[in-house]
């Protein structure tokens, strides 16, 4: 089985290096094989995403990513920018699923902005499509308005859109992951004011005809955004759109306690997938090796139970991370009075010790 490492840039290269040692240590027949992507392969291939990157990524039966992105490319023309890289993998490997986990470990409840008996035990999943919507919809661009109020002023504009196929797809994801877990599924959507919603609404409960042992419900994108914080643990799996998912999943990271706590996985349609953590490359903590590396070891658990079959090895893992956490190992993100303060490294090495 091959993977293809892209660490990135910031933080990318420290908390790469430590699922690299943690998925060592199961001693798999895993061949591993690294390549520069954003930033770092601008500066040696003057792309963010050069093609061996690419083919790498494509020969790969799987990809772990770190994080892409630093200030000092920002004055760089967008298609250069190291962004691009993580938006050209999504789109050339059809990676259209993104699941995002948020578990609130016991052990890091107090870490959480809420009250503990909001977040305790917390454990949901976003499900959101990756591929269309808003962000990637045509036409979009700046002109001058061609009517209403304000003809003639320059505007912005962009187009909201969703096809059946791809809601029937997402639709399916969402429901065969409820079956794994609580069998509930919430659909959310802006079906009062937004026709791409009603189509959305319209094949979510089609769809879920074929899971009769899954339960549906819909509700409102506003409402959902509040129902997060109100009561997060109502929900079991939540499927929405790709702007719905990219603000409502990053509301879900902070129930967690850190951003530096939450995997990811983008799948393809034969689960091929890129495994990343939620958060971005952190330059402001670059080098100094005080990130947190759970979220990306804990990307790598999914990469081994959703791409490579290894449910058995994911949860040796994610076992060995509540242990780090029940020990009492806290990177300065998730650290609290009275317990051990370590460095990204050293807690590499703590999950590590606690495979075994
Ligand atoms: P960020 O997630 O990188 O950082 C936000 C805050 O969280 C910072 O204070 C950072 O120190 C902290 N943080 C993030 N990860 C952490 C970890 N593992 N341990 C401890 N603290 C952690 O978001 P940002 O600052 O908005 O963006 C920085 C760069 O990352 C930008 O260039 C952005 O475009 C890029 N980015 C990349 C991705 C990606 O590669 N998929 C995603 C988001 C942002």
């Amino acid at each position: 089985m091959k993977i293809a490492v892209l660490p990135g840039d910031g933080i990318g290269p420290e908390i790469v290096a430590q699922a690299v040692k943690v998925l060592e240590a199961l001693k798999l027949p895993l061949e591993m094989e690294t390549a520069p992507v954003g930033g770092a392969a601008y500066d040696v291939a003057g792309h963010p995403l050069p093609p061996a990157t690419l083919d790498l990524a494509k020969a790969a039966d799987a990809i772990l990513f770190g994080a892409v992105g630093d200030w000092k490319y920002d004055t760089l023309a967008r298609e250069l920018r190291p962004e691009q890289a993580i938006l050209g993998l999504r789109k050339h490997l059809s990676l259209f699923a993104n699941f995002r986990p948020a578990i609130c470990y016991k052990e890091l409840t107090a870490a959480s902005s809420l009250k503990p008996e909001i977040v305790g035990g917390l454990d949901i999943l976003i499900v959101r499509e990756l591929n269309g919507d808003i962000y990637f919809g045509s036409p979009k661009g700046i002109r001058n308005s061609p009517d209403g109020l304000f003809t003639g002023a320059r505007e912005g504009f962009d187009t909201m859109r969703y096809s059946e196929p791809e809601i029937e797809r997402i639709a399916h994801v969402a429901f065969a992951a409820a079956r794994k877990r609580n069998r509930k599924v919430c659909s959310v959507d802006k079906s009062n004011v937004l026709e791409t919603s009603q189509l959305w609404r319209e094949v979510m409960t089609r769809i879920a005809k074929e899971y009769s042992d899954v339960e549906l419900s819909h509700m409102y994108v506003d409402n959902a955004a509040m129902q997060l914080v109100r009561a997060p643990k109502s929900f079991d799996v939540i499927v929405t759109g790709n702007l719905f998912g990219d603000i409502l999943s990053d509301e879900a990271a902070m129930l967690t306690g850190s951003i530096g706590m939450l995997p990811s996985a983008s799948l393809d349609k034969n689960n091929k997938g890129l495994y990343e953590p939620s958060h971005g490359s952190a330059p402001d903590i670059a080098g100094k090796n005080i990130a947190n590396p759970l979220a990306t070891i804990l990307s790598a658990a999914m990469m081994l139970r959703f791409s490579l079959n290894l449910a058995n090895e994911a949860e040796r893992i994610e076992k060995a991370v509540q242990t780090v956490l029940a020990q009492g190992y806290r990177t300065a993100d998730i650290d609290t009075a009275g317990m051990k303060r370590v460095s990204t490294s050293e807690m590499g090495d703590a999950v590590v010790a606690a495979l075994s």
